[in-house]
Parts: structure tokens; C-alpha cells; sequence
């Protein structure tokens, strides 16, 4: 598992650095629910991954989520107060907007995308 997300972050700096590594790999999916709404993690586009501390902020540290539930948080949250306030799971979850929409999106399929 952890090699797996090293290897998808070489392949993404490699490609920053232009280097031809032909299609990425398919997304690494793990026993790992979403941190953030406790579905299942199903590899493809459905999967994104978040910076509890943003990297603007020198967060390093990142973790698969559902790309729904990704969005959401950076829709909701402007990164200082992410970085100031809502860098656990914990406080996400009890941000009144974001609690409301893990009670919505509990309800869908994991691959669910609008
Ligand atoms: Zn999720
Ligand atoms: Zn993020």
C-alpha cells in the first residue's frame, strides 16, 4: 500500500518533469475506507487525494479520498482555515456543511460522481 502511493507520487513528479512513463497507473486502492465519509475506496476516477495541511502550507502528508469528497472540502473551506482549523478528520467532520454532506453522500454508491 505504501509503496503503491510512492510509486503513483514518482510517477506524477515524473511527469511534472516531463519524463515519458506511459499511462498512469491504476489508482492505488486500499483496505482504507475514505478518511473523510467511511465509504469504500474503488480504484479510478472516483478517487482523488487531499493534504490535510495544504501544500501551500508545507503539508506533505496525503491520503486517498473520494474525489466527491474532495471537492467538497476545498468548496467549503478556504486553505488557511484548513490549515489553521480543519487538518484532522476530526474537524472536518464537524464542520457543519461537511457533516451535512457526509449524510448525503453516505447514501450513494462509492464510485458515485456527480
Ligand atoms: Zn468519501
Ligand atoms: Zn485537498
Amino acid at each position: 500500500m505504501v509503496l503503491r502511493r510512492l510509486m503513483r507520487a514518482n510517477t506524477k513528479e515524473a511527469r511534472l518533469l516531463g519524463l515519458q512513463l506511459g499511462p498512469p497507473p491504476p489508482a492505488a486502492v486500499g483496505p482504507e475506507p475514505c478518511p473523510l465519509c467511511g465509504r469504500p475506496l474503488v480504484a479510478g476516477l472516483s478517487i482523488d487525494e487531499h493534504h490535510l495541511v495544504p501544500r501551500s502550507q508545507g503539508g506533505k502528508e496525503k491520503f486517498l479520498v473520494h474525489r466527491i469528497c474532495h471537492q467538497k472540502i476545498h468548496q467549503t473551506i478556504p486553505e488557511k482555515e484548513l490549515a489553521r482549523r480543519y487538518h484532522t478528520w476530526e474537524a472536518l467532520s464537524e464542520h457543519p456543511e461537511i457533516r451535512a454532506f457526509i449524510s448525503w453522500v453516505k447514501k450513494r454508491p462509492p464510485e458515485f460522481m456527480p
